[in-house]
């Protein structure tokens, strides 16, 4: 419209109406916080904390930030909220586990049948290695297999495979697998790295999911804002599970995305904020800097986040472990989320990168829909490799 030569009483008309727009968004943030039947969390130091945006001087804070409205953090129909699973953990593990059951539970039984001979240790010592167990964990395990068959007389290939599995079960350790959230003081932080492709993405949105449908609150943060598809991505797991989103134009700074989240996820007294980031590897310095820096900016406003997670691909077996190796050295990361074991005939790989990353691998993978994110269970882990359908 051209003000110029628009009438007074054309622009009194619209006047009124932008009035009555703006406060009719008042309203509706008003409502959301009391629309929801959840009790009203505790007010903590963290709730009054003073986040300014507008003139706080963080880094590139001011170049274009867009906030996107987003969906209410509490959906407002039954309908939106996320459907329960069709599968229980232990159905999915073993339906989504067969492409390693194959390689290794088929095998053994297979190599054994023939009796305990030495050529059955050395086809279990193939299997195990295809299966992307490593060298080393394989030398350990099937050496300990042949001691316990010498001393046991294990001489049949179930008693064979139920010792085998127990020396997984052992080698999978007993770590804490939980993820962390901030006791006291919410909202709770967990960062979301990883090289991209490797299911980043998708895998918060199905975190998202496990936690709406716990009834937490969320925001997500799209920090990964070298690829405008990244953020949509990301925007459409928000829409799916009620969560509100952070995103900013392309080639926005991450920090400011991280910073401007976190303030967010403060204000509207959300449960749980998670920032996904870029994995975007052009050299080992630019990701030090970068994933360092969308750190210490979330950190000195939420102080140790409760978790850094690593997503990592178990298609792409141990070449997976040395590009994990290069986040290790930009951040502290406390637990690995394993994805693709669907599509993986190497499932062996959650040994092998605990092992050789001395990190609990927390979350797995086990396909591409919204339920196939599982915390990582070795009991059931091991079941499916083994189990019988
Ligand atoms: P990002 O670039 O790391 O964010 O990766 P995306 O989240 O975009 O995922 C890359 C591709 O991997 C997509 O096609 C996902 O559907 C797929 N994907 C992610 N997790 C899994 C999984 O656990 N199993 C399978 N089969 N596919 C997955």
């Amino acid at each position: 419209m051209d003000f110029l030569t628009a009438t007074p009483e054309l622009l009194i008309v619209v006047a009124a109406l932008a009035a009555g727009l703006i406060g009719g968004l008042g309203v509706a943030r008003r409502r959301k916080g009391e629309d929801t039947d959840a009790p009203p969390r505790p007010r903590t130091k963290r709730d009054t904390l003073e986040l300014p945006i507008e003139d706080d001087p963080e880094p590139g804070a001011a170049d274009g930030a867009v906030l996107d409205e987003a969906p209410p953090t509490v959906p407002d129909t039954p309908e939106s909220l996320v459907e329960a699973p069709t599968l229980t953990p232990r159905e999915r593990f073993r339906q989504r586990l067969s492409r390693t059951r194959n390689v290794l539970g088929a095998s053994v039984a297979d190599l054994f049948g023939r009796g305990v001979t030495d050529e059955a240790w050395d086809g279990l010592e193939e299997a195990l290695i295809t299966a992307d167990v490593g060298v080393t964990a394989t030398m350990e395990i099937v050496e300990d297999l042949k001691r316990r068959s010498r001393e046991e007389g294990a001489t049949t290939p179930e008693a064979v495979v139920e010792m085998l599995k127990q020396e997984l079960r052992a080698a999978l350790g007993s770590a804490d697998r939980s993820l962390g959230r901030a006791t006291d003081e919410g909202p709770t932080v967990w960062l979301v790295t990883g090289v991209n492709g490797t299911g980043k993405t998708t895998t918060i949105g199905k975190l998202a999911a496990i936690e709406q449908r716990e009834g937490r609150s969320l925001v997500l943060a799209a920090a990964d804002t070298f690829r405008a598809a990244a953020a949509d991505q990301l925007g459409i797991w928000a829409q799916r599970t009620g969560a509100h989103l952070v995103r900013k134009d392309e080639g926005a700074d991450p920090a400011s995305v991280a910073f401007e989240s976190y303030t967010a996820a403060a204000e509207r007294d959300a449960d749980l904020l998670i920032v996904d980031t870029a994995g975007r590897l052009h050299n080992k310095r630019e990701l030090m800097d970068e994933l360092g820096k969308v750190k210490r900016v979330l950190e000195k406003q939420a102080g140790p986040l409760e978790e850094t997670l690593l997503v990592l691909d178990a298609t792409t077996g141990q070449n997976g472990i040395s590009q994990a190796r290069a986040f290790l050295e930009a951040v502290e990361v406390t637990g690995i989320a394993l994805t693709k074991l669907d599509g993986s005939s190497k499932g062996g790989i959650v040994v092998a990168v605990q092992r050789e990353l001395g990190l609990p691998v927390k979350l797995v993978g086990l396909g591409e829909e919204i339920d196939d994110l599982a915390p990582f269970d070795p009991d059931l882990f091991v079941d499916g490799l083994f189990a019988q359908l």
